[in-house]
């Protein structure tokens, strides 16, 4: 691993601003000359996170920054739409590497240590934070506890409890939230068009709209019908597990257990009486599943915490394969026990 592999950034287009940074955006601006020398942009993944540290790294370098805004059409913005600015350095996961190493952390230490080029300070991007392994992240402990001067790191992370502590308590955080669903929907509705359901398309996400927007791009709707018809075969012992989860892992173990939770979340919904527009799977309570529904409230439950368990695993050494089989034979046995 060379220096060379931490670069700076390119753009061919400038980051979108999304409407649901707009307060974050504002709190930044009050406190732009003041902000700490290291920030962690931390929330769920598909809220635009890391477009939004592109942006405050643009604006940290820009000549004159407005609200903290960048200019735009200053020499140092141009440079950085060039990918150019020799004060910015960015961290990630190169090609098919699982972690950050240490190696890329130390690059960024030496490229901190010397002076900024045409900037006031040197800022550097380190996304996902998460991913860096347990040297790089003591690498990086260093850095952050003696700041060369004039030094701005930003930190982007889905999963802030996979990092040190002692890396999350010597970074000021900036949370990011799920905007209001008329807000990603308003957004969702101006990028897709008007066939797409962008209400339906946002609960299959989590509320997240970029994730959202990527689900609609792969036609997740209709995979979602496939998961949904599997689930229900298997409840009526008309589908093997093993099969299904070999069909599961094709579509990204991640994502269908993503769906999962939500469909079991269903069922928990349906007990309790919400109505049909709750639901992330309609046809459930529409179908007449809502009176077939045995299942007791605490084995639901206890399936949900079966479910967040394996999406722990994900990323670790278990065959995904089997963490799929494990978890729908479990569903088969709780369906028959009904
Ligand atoms: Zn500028």
């Amino acid at each position: 691993m060379t220096a060379d592999e931490n670069t700076t950034l390119n753009f061919s287009t400038a980051p979108e601003r999304y409407p649901w940074h707009n307060a974050l955006w504002s709190t930044l601006a009050r406190q732009f000359d003041q902000l700490p020398h290291a920030l962690l942009l931390q929330g769920r993944p598909g809220l635009g996170k890391h477009a939004f540290a592109v942006q405050l790294a643009q604006a940290l370098l820009c000549e004159q920054p407005r609200d903290g805004v960048a200019c735009g059409h200053c020499h140092a913005c141009r440079l950085f739409a060039a990918g150019a600015h020799p004060d910015i350095s960015s961290v990630g996961l190169v090609d098919d590497a699982k972690s950050i190493t240490v190696d890329q952390i130390r690059a960024l230490g030496d490229f901190l240590s010397l002076r900024p080029h045409t900037a006031t300070r040197k800022v550097v991007l380190i996304s996902p934070a998460e991913a860096m392994n347990i040297n790089a992240a003591n690498s990086l402990l260093k850095l952050l506890e003696e700041p060369p001067l004039g030094s701005m790191l930003l930190l982007v992370t889905s999963h802030p409890a996979r990092l040190p502590a002692t890396i999350r308590s010597r970074c000021a955080r900036l949370l990011f939230r799920l905007p209001a669903p008329a807000v990603g929907q308003a957004w969702l509705q101006v990028r897709h068009d008007a066939r797409s359901d962008s209400a339906l398309l946002l609960r299959l996400a989590g509320g997240a709209p970029l994730l959202a927007e990527t689900l609609g791009r792969e036609e997740f709707p209709a995979t979602r019908a496939r998961l949904l018809q599997d689930m229900m075969a298997l409840s009526l012992g008309r589908e093997h597990p093993v099969t299904c989860a070999a069909r599961w892992k094709g579509l990204g173990t991640g994502r269908t257990l993503g769906w999962l939770h939500g469909f079991v979340s269903d069922q928990i919904k349906i007990r309790l009486g919400a109505p049909a527009s709750t639901l992330l799977n309609p046809e459930l309570a529409a179908s007449g599943a809502a009176e077939k529904n045995k299942y007791k409230i605490s084995e639901l439950y206890g399936f949900i915490d079966a479910i967040l368990e394996k999406y722990r695993q994900l990323n670790s050494p278990l065959d995904e394969l089997l963490m799929l089989e494990d978890i729908l034979i479990r569903w088969v046995r709780l369906s028959r026990l009904q």
